[in-house]
Formats: C-alpha cells, sequence, structure tokens
C-alpha cells in the first residue's frame, strides 16, 4: 500500500486512512468528499496529508511517503509539501472559511473567486477545504458557487467538506459527496474492541463495565443460533483442520446469519445506537470465543479481521445504503470469514 499518511494519523483514524490510502494506489480518488464526526483536527490533518502526497515532487514518495509525513527537517522538504504545510500554497491549496471576516458565513465572492481559479488549467493537483460545511455557515449562494466546479472538475482536484453530520449540510452539498466519518477523540481509546483483538480477554469484564449499555445485548444475542458456530469452536480444544462445510451447512449459516442480521436492524431502528448494536454483535463473539484467541493465532488473526469488518460495517451504516443492506452484508461477510478460519492442531 502507498504511504499517504504519517503513523500517528493512522493510529487515530485506521478506517479513513486505509479508505483513502486504497483509493489513491488504486487511481480512484473521488472529486469530493464529505468528512463527517468530530475530529477536525484528524481532519485537517488528512486532507492536507493526501494534498501533500498528490504533489509532492520528492522521488521516492511512492515508497516512503510524501516528504511532508517523513521526518526530516522542514528546510529538506519540496516547495509543494512546505506550502501545503504552512497553508499558503498559491495553486494547490484552497481553504474557504470566514476566519478572516467578521461574518459567521462564507462569503460568496470568496467562493466565486475559487471557482474561477479552479476553473483554469492547473498542472497541480488542487486540493480544497471548507472547515465548516454545515448549511448556516455553507450558504447556498456559496456552494451554488462552486456546485459545477464539484460537478465538472478540471484536472484532478478533491474537495473536502467538514462537518458534524450529514443532517447540516445542504442535500445538493451531500449528493455529490462521498461521506466519510471520522471517529471522535480518543474513541479508539475506549473501544473495547481493539484491546480484545489483540488476545487480551482477560479484558472482557472491565471493557463491558466501560459500556454499560451493551451488555443487555450482548446476553441477548448470545442465545442466537449464529453463536452455534462459536460455542462450538471454543468446544473443541486441539480442533484439527476444518473440514470444508457441506452445502446444506452453508444454507443453514446463511439463514442463521440473516436472521441475526434482522435482529440488529431491529435494534438499531428501535434507535439504538447503531455502532454499539454492531460492538455488542462483536462482543458476543469475543466473549464465546475470546479465551481461545489466545491460544491459537489462527483464532486470533479472526478476531482482528472481524474487528476490521465491524468498521467497516459501521462506516457504511453512516452512508447511503439502507440498514438492512449494510447489515445484511456485515453477517455475511462475517460467517464467510469463519468459513475461511482453519484452526491447526
Ligand atoms: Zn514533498
Amino acid at each position: 500500500m502507498v504511504v499517504v499518511f504519517d503513523p500517528s494519523l493512522i493510529k487515530s483514524q485506521p478506517t479513513v486512512t486505509k479508505f483513502f490510502s486504497s483509493a489513491i494506489e488504486q487511481g480512484k480518488l473521488a472529486h469530493a468528499y464529505l468528512f463527517v464526526g468530530g475530529n477536525t483536527s484528524d481532519k485537517w490533518l488528512t486532507v492536507r496529508q493526501i494534498a501533500m502526497y498528490l504533489n509532492c515532487t520528492d522521488q521516492s514518495k511512492e515508497r516512503s511517503g510524501s516528504c511532508g509525513v517523513r521526518e526530516m527537517p522542514p528546510e529538506s522538504r519540496c516547495q509543494s509539501c512546505r506550502w501545503i504545510q504552512e497553508g499558503k500554497h498559491p495553486s494547490a491549496w484552497f481553504e474557504l472559511k470566514d476566519s478572516e471576516s467578521t461574518t459567521t458565513i462564507i462569503p460568496v465572492e470568496r467562493a466565486r473567486l475559487i471557482s474561477q481559479e479552479l476553473s483554469k488549467t492547473s498542472s497541480y493537483k488542487r486540493v480544497i477545504v471548507v472547515e465548516d460545511a454545515s448549511q448556516e455557515v455553507f450558504h447556498r449562494p456559496a456552494a451554488n458557487a462552486l456546485l459545477k466546479t464539484i460537478e465538472e472538475p478540471r484536472g484532478v482536484m478533491l474537495f473536502a467538506f467538514f462537518a458534524r453530520t450529514v443532517e447540516q449540510v445542504l442535500t445538493t452539498v451531500v449528493s455529490r459527496c462521498q461521506v466519510v466519518p471520522f471517529r471522535r477523540d480518543g474513541e479508539e481509546m475506549l473501544g473495547p474492541l481493539a484491546q480484545l483483538t489483540q488476545g487480551r480477554s482477560t479484558l472482557i469484564p472491565s471493557c463491558l463495565s466501560a459500556s454499560p449499555d451493551l451488555i443487555p445485548h450482548v446476553a441477548t444475542m448470545k442465545e442466537r443460533h449464529f453463536f452455534d458456530w462459536s460455542r462450538a469452536l471454543t468446544a473443541k480444544r486441539g480442533l484439527r483442520r476444518h473440514d470444508a462445510p457441506s452445502e446444506s451447512e452453508n444454507a443453514i449459516a446463511t439463514l442463521e446469519a440473516l436472521e441475526f442480521g434482522k435482529m440488529l436492524v431491529d435494534l438499531i431502528e428501535n434507535e439504538h445506537d447503531m455502532n454499539s448494536v454492531i460492538d455488542a454483535a462483536i462482543l458476543t463473539e469475543l466473549q464465546i470465543i475470546g479465551n481461545t484467541a489466545i491460544n491459537e493465532p489462527n483464532v486470533s488473526f479472526y478476531l482482528v479481521k472481524l474487528n476490521q469488518l465491524a468498521e467497516q460495517a459501521k462506516a457504511q451504516l453512516e452512508r447511503y445504503v439502507t440498514k438492512k443492506a449494510a447489515i445484511d452484508s456485515f453477517v455475511q461477510e462475517w460467517i464467510n470469514l469463519r468459513r475461511n478460519l482453519v484452526v491447526q492442531v
């Protein structure tokens, strides 16, 4: 994978950084992204490091990252990286915010000027940041001044709109963006899953007490046939290679997964926080097979993968797919992970 971000940002925003690194690597960067969630400083770091990667002139950037994210004295960095770092690259970095003015809205004039600048051809990969895209600040006239540019960009262009939630933003803007959910400050520290999937299952009780609202869900979920697989796994100590499951076993597993998925959707629709619901599902699995993971590297690996799957599902749920579709695909991929798990003696 290409190196786009510095290690501390990767640690604090694993899903977001992976998402963009892979988009850049595959040349599938979209023109416009809506960064939602509570962590403004991580949003700035993310968009700045993307801008540096796109414009860095250092030869070794593909191997070791742009000079902006490498350990090196600032004066040794290329001009693009230095200018973007300072927020004053005249041709590649544009900030749309109201900080200089006394009003709290983005002046339409400023949006028009940027739009004019962007209509010129450029050899630079231009990155435009709207720090507060809520409709009170990035209001309709200002948005309109930019919409055409977003739709028909000249050259490589990346718009990053920041907002706390999708609902705050004009739908004309949202509909042109891919939504990228950011983790809140310190959220990964609170998340029980990160610690658990390192095989430290003794942490289960303390993590659960940290999220008391999850406990009743975990108890209910445990009853489901979906977790028969997990119970069987722990019962078979010293399990030999899994025999390939028969077709009918696969069909039953799929059915149980869909039933379990329906339970998750019901919980979300009954106004339970969707992240907590997903966490509860994973915690249930961890409670049942956590101790096996300590002795069995493949099970540990399975739990790490499952944790990643959960993060992806959370990101999906915040986008425009229906909750049912997101959950169905989550449980489907979950049983695929189970099928691929090979436990050796
Ligand atoms: Zn550079």
